[in-house]
């Protein structure tokens, strides 16, 4: 097959973004008359958008951001990126430019719904050749469509949150689990770890009574804003069907933990829902580092069951709640039964 067709192919193959990238990048190195690629990941959280590479190439090796050596690569201010950031104030497709060594550069952003999410660096001794220019656009472009196909699937659509079924390949992966590296060290209290909340509305089924399902509606995408708002680009949320939702914490002692998820349960409480008016959640969490992903899920969900039992509008710690004797453990037969 030709070898650019194979690269199509081998693109449109996969169903992981990592994967799609590395793809990409080596398409396009091979076009030969390209020096360095690198695909960049960009979050705009509230009014401010990070830039990072995720995947490039390095002395003809393909690097990725998941290999652990590169993991603690930083997420940099747009303003590190002239040109993206160029590129997103004026809402442009793409731009060519010659760096201050000389270099001819291309920044080709991937737009989603009104956002770039990613963008596509190219760097050349010579200025690019127009036939080179259509293939690499042509790439770029199936790269775009893709992307957004992906980005489609994983998404819940009232939302825009992750969904249960991307939380379901991310977390219960085997091996994939979101432990740190060295996670049996991390027992101790102090130690930074990763947390799984499960969240609830609050008598939710009387907003939709009083309100209507609309109503009910709307409530559940600005629970998602400030959800969005409350966490950082390394956490995950998901929608995890009707009005609960899941949060991956990442690397927070138990007491930073708490007190991010009672800060985001207090904005909750004091948010003027149109209309609506007061709303509040209950949520129930746990460290990820014991026991499967059913038994992690399982025990978020009794500590939220304890949470909703007590007064609701509270966070509650499940381990703290077993150690302190308010809540017995339960077989793990008995917590699959609960949760499928
Ligand atoms: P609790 O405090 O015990 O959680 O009370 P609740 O009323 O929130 O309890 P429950 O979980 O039983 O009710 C959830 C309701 O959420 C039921 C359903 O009508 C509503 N719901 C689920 N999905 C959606 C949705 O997509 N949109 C709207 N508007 N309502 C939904
Ligand atoms: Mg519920
Ligand atoms: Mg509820």
């Amino acid at each position: 097959m030709n070898p650019l067709l194979q690269h199509l192919v081998e693109i449109t193959g996969h169903r992981d973004h990592a994967r799609l990238e590395i793809s990409v990048i080596s398409a396009l190195h091979q076009l030969g008359n390209v020096k360095e690629v690198r695909a960049l990941e960009v979050v705009t959280i509230g009014e401010e958008t990070f830039v990072r590479p995720k995947a490039w190439i390095n002395d003809g090796a393909l690097q990725s951001i998941e290999d652990p050596q590169h993991a603690e690569i930083p997420r940099l201010p747009l303003l590190a990126y002239p040109a993206l950031a160029a590129c997103i104030a004026d809402k442009s497709a793409g731009r060519e430019e010659r760096s201050a060594s000389g270099e001819y550069e291309l920044w080709l952003p991937v737009w989603l719904q009104e956002k770039v999410v990613a963008c596509l660096e190219i760097r050349n001794d010579q200025a690019f050749g127009q036939d080179t220019l259509n293939v690499i656009h042509g790439i770029f472009h199936v790269y775009r469509n893709y992307q957004s196909l992906l980005d489609y699937s994983e998404r819940d659509a009232l939302t825009g949150l992750f969904n249960r079924k991307t939380f379901d390949a991310e977390f219960s992966r085997p091996g994939h689990s979101p432990n740190t590296p060295g996670a049996h060290a991390a027992t101790d209290e102090d130690s930074p770890r990763h947390w799984l909340a499960v969240v609830d509305i609050d008598h939710f089924k009387q907003v939709n009574d009083r309100f209507g399902h609309l109503y009910g509606d709307e409530v559940l995408i600005l629970m998602a804003n400030l959800l969005r708002a409350s966490f950082r680009a390394q956490d995950r949320i998901f929608r995890f069907g009707g009005e609960e939702f899941v949060i991956l914490l990442r690397s927070a002692t138990l007491a930073t933990a708490r007190q991010i998820f009672n800060r985001f349960r207090q904005t909750v409480e004091h948010h003027d829902f149109p209309q609506v008016g007061r709303v509040t959640v209950s949520l129930g969490f746990v460290s990820t580092h014991e026991g499967s992903a059913v038994e992690i899920l399982g025990h978020a969900d009794q500590a939220l069951y304890y949470a909703k039992e007590h007064g609701r509008n509270q966070v509650c710690h499940y381990h703290e709640l077993i150690s302190t004797g308010q809540l017995k453990k339960q077989t793990q037969d008995h917590a699959e039964v609960e949760l499928f």
